[in-house]
């Protein structure tokens, strides 16, 4: 569990566009917190700094005590779920949601037990052993979290298009991510420019514009 802190953060990207201006913002220890906005106000743009896939401007991130600005983004204890899930579709199920652990070489039997914990607390246990090709839209999505999870972030950030097609798909991962944040405790800043939606997922709700926090509810 981790809190994450921007201060004064702002994005002006090389063209001159200011997409991020001076937002300061603090998400508490195992919050769930919803940024809520119209489309182009800046809220990716925020995701992709704290996750180290966008240069900072000015301002700083940290996260709990730790200033990330200068840790690459594999050093962060951050996951990320965006648009791409980037499965490796000729694997299955197991060896996707493993590969992040193995690459940093830890013991088999802790891999075997994370696998199986997220998979149990996804609903996935049963699909595990199949190929990512053969699985439906719905169980690759939750292989995804399920990939984040295991690695054991302090906290998980969440983009809108993550789940964008298909509402019934949507609804399933809000569910899952409310379970990621009770369950396993791990911080969650989550991304949607859907009025609805940000209410009813009945959490606190920061409000932006033009690159601006204009309201926190
Ligand atoms: P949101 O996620 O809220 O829809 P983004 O953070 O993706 O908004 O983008 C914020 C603004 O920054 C948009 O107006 C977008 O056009 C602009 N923007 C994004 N990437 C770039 C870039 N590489 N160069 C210039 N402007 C960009
Ligand atoms: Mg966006």
């Amino acid at each position: 569990m981790a809190s994450v802190t921007l201060e004064h953060l702002s994005k002006i990207y090389s063209n001159g566009f200011v997409s991020v201006n001076d937002v300061s913002l603090r998400v508490d220890n195992g919050e769930f917190i919803t940024l809520h906005g119209p489309s182009g106000c800046g809220k990716s743009t925020i995701l992709r700094m704290i996750g180290g896939l966008e240069d900072i401007t000015s301002g700083k991130i940290y996260l709990s005590d730790e200033l990330l600005n200068d840790i690459l983004p594999r050093d962060r204890r951050l996951a990320m779920a965006f648009q791409n899930y980037t499965l490796y579709k000729h694997f299955n199920a197991y060896d996707n949601m493993a590969l992040g652990l193995r690459l940093r070489d830890f013991p088999r039997n802790i891999i075997d037990s994370r696998v199986n914990d997220a998979a149990k607390l996804l609903g996935i246990s049963g699909v595990l052993g199949q190929k990512i090709k053969a699985l439906s839209e719905r169980d690759k999505q939750k292989v995804a979290l399920g990939r984040a999870i295991v690695c054991q972030p302090k906290v998980l950030l969440v983009d809108e298009d993550f789940a964008r097609q298909d509402p019934e798909r949507r609804k399933e991962m809000l569910c899952d991510i409310l379970e990621i944040n009770e369950e396993l405790k791990i911080t969650v800043l989550y991304v949607t420019n859907d009025p609805l939606e940000a209410r009813t997922l009945g959490k606190k709700i920061v409000f932006m514009k033009d690159g601006k926090i204009t309201d926190i509810g």
